[in-house]
């Protein structure tokens, strides 16, 4: 890595949760324990919800969402093709089928209108995704999830902290699901967590994620068939299959210092969004990042894209010439329903879902994170103007 270097990312780790991890290493006590509980609290509480449940990714949160609420085979889930590649895979974790829903280019993300026509009687379930963080359509979803009387289910993986007409990023849903890599609004290295109203599905989730073990509270009622299993307590009585998903206290006390600091931290992604919106505002082969009134953005990556005469072609040249200019960039995201497991397991191909192929070819995710200065930004600016300009002299 060369001293002047800009990745496309880097998590802001301080002192402050340094501190943190260091205590709860000094505790004793690795998992299952308080911190884990103060930080579920936390992000349910930024995110108004009655319940959240830590667990080792936004993945498997994302499979365990769908386990708890009964999604399975037989059973059609309508998601994005424009997201990352978890979004559809947790459905085929439950032997569920995937039924894609075209994009608006505007938004990016699923074509209300689209999302309706797509329901079947099979639709159990919709997995509306806040692509690059932004929850528009997230209220239109949220009707026509409760007309059709199918469940809404939000990968909200990408936006913590960003919110729609006044409601925050994972309070649409009857269950939301965030992620916590570490290019992610907050992370824990590895980590993710399932939100929620619903105390059934909360306390199915802790049970998934601790190997099907019943709940002590379950287990206070006598009638519970868990209750005589194993006479000394409930550790070795798994009253359904379950998983090892659990988030280690020392993740979760990383997750919490990062959440003593959440406003801070999307005070400075915003001010990094609005760098790049100045700019970059005047350039005329770029489309940068639509935000409707009333939403509020936490910003989990800067995604712009080039204008309609770009080919795909043109834009990995690009890519590539930024990158040798050790300047980070990347073409989130590649269409979910063009991968080639994908391709091959359901027949899919180009032109499938016109919108979202046309946007993906042309994304360009910049650099992006907490810290990047006026002049990283003017770097990386120069870098795109100097790239771009020579695909425009190859032309003429
Ligand atoms: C990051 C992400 C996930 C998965 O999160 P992990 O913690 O990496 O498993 C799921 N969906 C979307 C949209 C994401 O961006």
């Amino acid at each position: 890595m060369s001293s002047h270097e800009i990745p496309l990312s880097r998590p802001d780790v301080t002192q402050a949760e340094i501190d943190l991890v260091v205590t709860t290493l000094r505790s004793g006590r690795l998992s299952i324990g308080p911190v884990l509980e103060q930080f579920e609290q936390s992000v349910a509480a930024r995110c108004g919800r009655t319940y959240g449940v830590g667990c080792s990714s936004g993945t498997m949160g994302l499979h365990m969402a769908l386990l708890a609420l009964g999604v399975g085979p037989g059973d059609e889930v309508i998601t994005t093709p424009f997201s990352f590649v978890a979004s559809a895979n947790c459905i085929l974790y439950v032997g569920a089928r995937p039924v894609f829903v075209d994009i608006d280019p505007r938004t990016l993300n699923m074509d209300p209108a689209g999302l309706e026509r797509a329901i079947t009687p099979r639709t159990k379930a919709i997995i509306a995704v806040e692509t690059f963080g932004n929850p528009a359509h997230m209220d239109a979803y949220e009707s026509i999830a409760a007309r059709h009387e199918v469940v809404l289910v939000e990968d909200c993986c990408e936006a913590l902290g960003c919110s729609y007409k006044g409601r925050p990023a994972g309070s649409f849903g009857r269950i939301g699901v965030f992620g916590f890599y570490p290019n992610k609004q907050i992370t824990t290295g590895e980590g993710g967590m399932i939100v929620t109203d619903d105390r059934h599905l909360a306390e199915l989730c802790r049970s998934l994620r601790n190997q099907g073990r019943p709940l002590p509270e379950m287990l206070r009622d006598p009638g519970h068939p868990g209750a005589g299993v194993s006479s000394v307590g409930s550790w070795l009585t798994h009253e359904r299959l379950g998983f090892n998903y659990r988030l280690s206290e020392i993740n979760a006390a990383l997750g919490l210092g990062q959440m003593r600091r959440f406003d801070q931290i999307v005070e400075k992604r915003q001010r990094v969004a609005r760098m790049y919106m100045d700019r970059l505002l005047d350039h005329k082969d770029l489309i940068l990042p639509t935000i409707a009134p009333e939403t509020v953005m936490s910003w989990f990556v800067f995604v712009v894209r080039l204008a309609t005469s770009y080919t795909r072609e043109e834009r990995d040249r690009i890519i590539q010439g930024m990158r040798r200019h050790d300047v980070g960039c990347s073409d989130y995201f590649p269409c979910i329903h063009l991968q080639p497991f994908y391709r091959e397991r359901f027949g899919h191909g180009p032109s499938d879902y016109p919108v979202a192929e046309s946007v993906s070819h042309r994304t360009l995710a910049l650099p992006f994170h907490n810290d990047l200065t006026e002049r990283d930004i003017g770097y990386v600016a120069q870098t795109l103007d100097l790239m771009v300009g020579r695909e425009n002299l190859k032309r003429s």
